[in-house]
């Protein structure tokens, strides 16, 4: 998904503006690969800034699938942000920026930006850190494994720290 500058590049106050839908299926974070149920839709709007700089302002709006952090029950997560970049077409960068650039710019190839590229920066970065299938959600059962939202299983599951249920037998005895 390569969005050509050449044009834009010609002048500044030019502009360009890009609606696209991203095909990115999956997603890998923090090692763990996670699906994304639809195409990412995209709002992007490109502006030549002088200096062979283009301002990039955007908005995503992601699908993502998750599972619930306590009961790990798959939830669609809509992820909606808006991004905003500036990237370099400079010929000759002076050496000393180069590392920084190079890092900073991998979805600038030649005269393109590489959206899918970009996008896909842009969900890592802005990925959830946890993710509940609802507010109130009650979990695994940890003795028997299920998902007490859909079972009410019969396990003991009092929430005694572990030192404490040493006087919960005792006091059974009385
Ligand atoms: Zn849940
Ligand atoms: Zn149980």
């Amino acid at each position: 998904m390569l969005i050509n500058v050449t044009k834009l590049l010609l002048s500044e106050g030019f502009v360009k503006e890009v609606n696209e839908s991203i095909p990115i299926d999956k997603i890998k974070c923090q090692g763990i690969t996670y699906s994304l149920k639809d195409e990412v839709k995209t709002e992007v709007k490109l502006t030549n800034i002088g200096k062979k700089e283009v301002e990039i302002a955007g908005k995503l709006n992601a699908a993502l699938i998750i599972p619930c952090s306590r009961c790990t029950e798959e939830v669609i997560y809509h992820l909606e942000t808006n991004f905003h970049r500036v990237a370099s077409f400079g010929e000759k960068r002076v050496a000393v920026d180069d590392d920084d650039d190079d890092e900073a710019n991998k979805y600038v190839e030649g005269h393109n930006i590489d959206l899918y590229q970009l996008v896909y920066e842009e969900l890592i970065i802005n990925f959830p850190m946890k993710v509940l299938c609802k507010n109130d959600c009650e979990g695994i059962c940890n003795s028997c494994g299920c998902n007490i939202n859909i079972n009410k299983c019969d396990c003991d599951n009092l929430d005694i720290d572990p030192r404490m249920a040493v006087f919960k037998d005792i006091l059974k005895d009385y």
